[in-house]
């Protein structure tokens, strides 16, 4: 390990570290996707997280060949002569996938601990995170299936733990002293946006290129007033889980992207409601795209190694910290 700066984890060395991270629901994670998986329990100040690591493998990361005709696809099999052939340096990189809500949904969204979460991928050295969120569109435009690459979001949550940041003494053993005020202008990465809407457009999949996500506190669903209203502000589609996540990878200095997934259209929006088994429909088919997605971003990730135009990863400014 290497020392921590201001309070932050710093993770393991470069040499050691699991740079990419997905955060999403069961249907995102593709047992296919990864090879020696295996759980591990990430202590943090907040609590520990369970976190599923593994290297990418074969199936549904086929990359375009290199300039000399050498097909880059991602594992050119399994075993060990593969793990040791050394081509492609995708292959072999380790991911790390978080679900949201532990394991088996059990946990309701506003009681989501978003801070153990993102501190747990901070500290096993992950710069870059896609994450899922499943919305109701307030918008005829984007309708059950698409995806939208969020852009902004409005904040209606109510005391969430949304800062690690929580003064000269902090109330969690370990946690960073001071005050930040985050700047959250462009909250979402613009890099791994324009990675995800590349990648999408290459795949067929409808995916709107940017999105204001509305973030309620939930667990009930909205009004039919409250969606009238979050569509005049200007919301594109409505959650419950998005913020402070993303707010939080901001304070670490990690690139963070969100993925949010139509599944119905909200409250008052559709002539009628779907039906129960069009929404599972609408899930699954969801579901098969987005691991299709997500498997041939993090490959092209992989392959690009760290370089960032962005400037997600500069350190934020604390006061008050002593
Ligand atoms: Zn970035």
């Amino acid at each position: 390990m290497s020392a921590s700066s201001g309070g932050i984890p710093a993770g393991p060395d470069k040499s050691a570290a699991c740079r990419l991270a997905v955060i999403g629901g069961t249907g995102v994670y593709d047992p296919s996707m990864l090879e020696g998986v295996r759980e591990e329990l990430v202590d943090t100040p907040y609590g520990p997280v369970s976190v599923r690591i593994g290297r990418l493998a074969t199936g549904g990361a086929r990359l375009p060949t290199d300039g000399e005709g050498r097909d880059r696809s991602i594992g050119g099999g399994r075993g060990p002569a593969a793990d040791g052939g050394g081509s492609g340096a995708a292959r072999g990189e380790e991911v790390a996938f978080l679900s949201r809500h532990g394991t088996g949904h059990a946990v309701p969204p506003h009681r989501v601990n978003h801070r153990a979460n993102v501190w747990a991928l901070k500290s096993l050295g992950v710069e870059r995170v896609l994450a899922t969120a499943a919305v109701g569109s307030l918008s005829r435009d984007m309708k059950p299936g698409d995806f939208v690459l969020l852009d902004q979001f409005l904040d209606f949550t109510r005391g969430r733990a949304s800062t690690f940041y929580e003064g000269a003494k902090p109330l969690n053993p370990g946690a960073p002293r001071g005050v930040v005020h985050v700047d959250v202008t462009a909250p979402y990465c613009p890099d791994l946006r324009r990675v995800l809407a590349d990648t999408a457009a290459e795949l067929g999949v409808t995916c709107h290129p940017a999105g204001t996500y509305v973030c309620t506190e939930g667990p009930r669903f909205e009004t039919a007033a409250e969606i009238r209203m979050y569509a005049q502000l200007g919301g594109h589609v409505v959650g419950m889980t998005g913020v402070p996540e993303v707010v939080l990878a901001r304070e670490l200095s990690l690139c963070y992207a969100a993925v949010a997934m139509v599944t119905n259209f909200a409250a008052g929006i559709a002539d009628r409601p779907l039906t129960h088994s069009e929404v599972v429909e609408v899930m699954a088919a969801n579901a098969a795209n987005l691991r299709a997605l997500f498997g041939r971003v993090l490959a092209a990730l992989a392959l690009a190694g760290g370089e960032q135009s962005c400037r997600c990863g500069e350190p934020v400014e604390v006061h008050g910290a002593s």
